[in-house]
């Protein structure tokens, strides 16, 4: 089986996504009736096996602190799940209008253990280049920390366009041009070139291919092959049909066997020394 590292996974309890996250997303998936004990909550040993199953080494664990679209799972499952299994990568994560002294906030995540960040102004409804957040992206920078960006469109109900407007990241990569920064969904629906122009012309800046359709990818982006060593394999779990599905189809487009072993595992090893 192929090994695959998957740069995208939600964690968080049945009962803390909001309804319109369930239907709208994570049931497109086989793996909500999977991963969650009767009560709800995530079960970490279900949850695992169900990845080990489709091949999935190790990943990086999202919370999310959605007050008005995707819910509130707060960065504590991220921890529970990598302190038992620490093959998953837990990330921070932060809403300005919840944290109110981000920095204070993020110190405390990683005093917990966290090893990024993800940013989701789409569900958290700001800009990226909110400046209450630079702070902390000028933290993640000194510390190597990698940033990552919900980067593209949203079906759940109270998200904006205008949260995934491609100048707000581009203005993060400029200000930040040391920082790791993974653009989640690369652009997804309407700045696919946008991103791939980001990653030709910043050092330091990634895609992950979760919630694409991987049979598209390279009409996403036609210097996929050239520029391997800045995508990344995600999926956006459990919200996706299949995860060694999705990484099959990645591997019929025809790619030589050095691209995908960056794209599946090698540059996430790069970006996360601990894995
Ligand atoms: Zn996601």
């Amino acid at each position: 089986m192929r090994e695959l590292f998957d740069f995208h996974l939600h964690v968080g309890h049945f009962h803390e996504w909001s309804e319109e996250a369930r239907r709208l997303w994570m049931e497109t998936g086989p793996y909500s009736g999977k991963i969650y004990a009767q009560d709800g909550c995530l079960d970490i040993d279900a949850f695992h096996q169900v990845l080990v199953d489709e091949g999935v080494v190790g990943g990086v664990l999202l919370p999310e602190y959605a007050l008005h679209t995707a819910g509130v799972m707060p960065v504590e499952r991220a921890i529970a799940v990598s302190q038992r299994y620490p093959r998953y990568i837990p990330f921070g994560a932060l809403n300005p209008e919840i944290h109110l002294d981000p920095v204070a906030e993020f110190e405390r995540q990683l005093t917990l253990g966290v090893k990024g960040l993800k940013i989701h102004g789409v569900h958290c409804q700001h800009r990226v280049n909110d400046q209450r957040l630079y702070p902390v992206y000028e933290i993640c920078q000194d510390r190597k920390l990698p940033l990552m960006l919900h980067a593209g469109t949203s079906i759940f109900p109270g998200t904006r366009l205008r949260h995934a407007d491609p100048y707000d990241y581009d203005d993060v990569a400029v200000d930040f041009p040391s920082l790791n920064l993974i653009l989640c969904h690369g652009g997804r629906n309407f700045w696919y070139p946008q991103a791939e122009f980001m990653v030709m012309r910043h050092e330091n800046v990634y895609i992950d291919l979760s919630g694409l359709p991987p049979q598209n990818l390279l009409n996403y982006y036609p210097k996929m092959a050239k520029m391997s060593h800045r995508f990344l394999f995600g999926t956006d779990f459990p919200g996706v049909p299949g995860v060694a599905a999705n990484a099959e189809r990645i591997a019929a487009l025809g790619l030589s066997k050095d691209v995908l072993e960056n794209i599946f595992i090698n540059n996430a090893r790069r970006l996360l020394s601990d894995f």
